[in-house]
């Protein structure tokens, strides 16, 4: 049945940025409605150890995303498993539609979309996906006990899957498309350290060969970037870890996006080019993409559109 709920302040996404939104749009008592998405507590759901959340020398990724949502809902976060596919910023009140048929109209609206997974793009990529290729080693790993896998990526993500991927394979192949890694140092240091991860540089992925019946991974075929030579490799696993992109979908016609689809926020500020829509987190931060920047982003946005609504009233 489809019903109509409004509310002062909707908060989009349930990652860190979305539920400290929460927590400062309910101390404020704005009794903000936060709509969770397909992913509720968004990336670190994703991951194991966190090492730089402070206040927790290490924290597994899904273990703090209940706090944070406990958090959000005991100072008066109504939070909803819902999925917003239509949102509509032309006039206020603004307007979102839920996948569960509920319409959703806010005097603000604070969007935490967050990023999601890369992809190669390549038609083999494609046809494995769930089949011997994913994006996520936590959810994964598992599968692959005793088995070779390779991991594409030279970043945080990359190196910790790699690391994360030697619980369960007997080798793990980091390819990556240089010979420098982007990743922390700390995490590098960890990389080299271990015995079942062999990094192959300058390499980059063409193709992933398998079985069609039943559908399964049985290696693939990488190329030199300096020479191009294609080598043939075996494995069981292939895991893609090449960065994220915004999730921009519902806002990429209606606001100004840049470097790669990022939402564009006034300097210092959350507020995007619509007066009461704030961006907070992954979803307008080309650069940090860390937890802890994504909550702070989540509070000023929420401190603002407090300000916002105060003002209107
Ligand atoms: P996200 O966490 O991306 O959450 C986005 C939310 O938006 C999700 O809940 C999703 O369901 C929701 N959503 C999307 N579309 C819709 C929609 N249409 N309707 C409703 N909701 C929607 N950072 C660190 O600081 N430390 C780490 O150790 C660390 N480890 C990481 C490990 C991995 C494997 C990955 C992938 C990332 C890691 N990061 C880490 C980065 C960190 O996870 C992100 O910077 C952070 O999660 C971004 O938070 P966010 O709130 O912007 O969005
Ligand atoms: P990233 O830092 O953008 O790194 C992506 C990696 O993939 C880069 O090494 C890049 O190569 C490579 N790459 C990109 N496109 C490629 C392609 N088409 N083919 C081959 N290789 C390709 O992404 P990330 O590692 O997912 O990290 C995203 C953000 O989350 C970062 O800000 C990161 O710090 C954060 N994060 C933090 C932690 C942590 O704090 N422990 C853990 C995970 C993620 P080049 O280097 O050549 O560009």
């Amino acid at each position: 049945m489809s019903d109509t709920r409004h509310t002062k302040l909707l908060i989009i996404g349930s990652g860190p940025a979305g539920y400290t939104a929460g927590v400062y749009g309910s101390r404020a008592m704005l009794e903000p409605i936060l709509v969770q998405g397909i992913e509720p507590g968004g990336q670190l759901t994703t991951t194991t150890e966190v090492e730089n959340w402070p206040g927790d020398t290490e924290v597994q990724g899904p273990d703090l995303m209940l706090r944070m949502e406990a958090h959000a809902k005991a100072v008066g976060t109504e939070i909803i498993g819902d999925i917003i596919t239509d949102l509509d910023l032309s006039k206020r009140p603004f307007t979102a539609i839920g996948d569960s048929g509920t319409t959703y109209t806010a005097d603000a609206v604070i969007l935490a979309t967050g990023a999601r997974a890369k992809w190669l793009g390549l038609e083999t990529e494609e046809k494995f996906k769930g089949f011997g290729v994913s994006a996520c080693a936590t959810c994964d790993g598992f599968f692959y006990k005793g088995q070779e896998i390779v991991v594409i990526g030279g970043g945080n993500t990359a190196v910790e899957e790699a690391l994360f991927l030697t619980n369960f394979a007997s080798k793990v192949t980091l390819i990556h498309r240089r010979d420098e890694l982007r990743a922390e140092k700390i995490l590098i240091d960890r990389l080299m350290k271990n015995d079942k991860i062999e990094p192959l540089w300058f390499h980059e992925l063409i193709e992933v060969t398998g079985t069609d019946m039943p559908l399964g991974v049985e290696g693939i075929k990488v190329e030199n970037t300096k020479t191009g030579e294609i080598t043939e490799m075996t494995c069981k696993g292939v895991f893609v870890a090449i960065g994220h992109s915004p999730a921009n979908e519902l806002v990429i016609d209606q606001l100004e996006t840049h470097m790669g689809g990022y939402v564009v926020t006034n300097p210092d500020s959350t507020a995007t080019s619509i007066p009461g829509v704030f961006a907070a987190g992954d979803l307008t931060d080309h650069l940090y993409r860390q937890a802890v920047t994504s909550a702070g982003m989540g509070c000023m946005a929420a401190l603002e559109a407090e300000r916002f609504i105060a003002e209107q009233e």
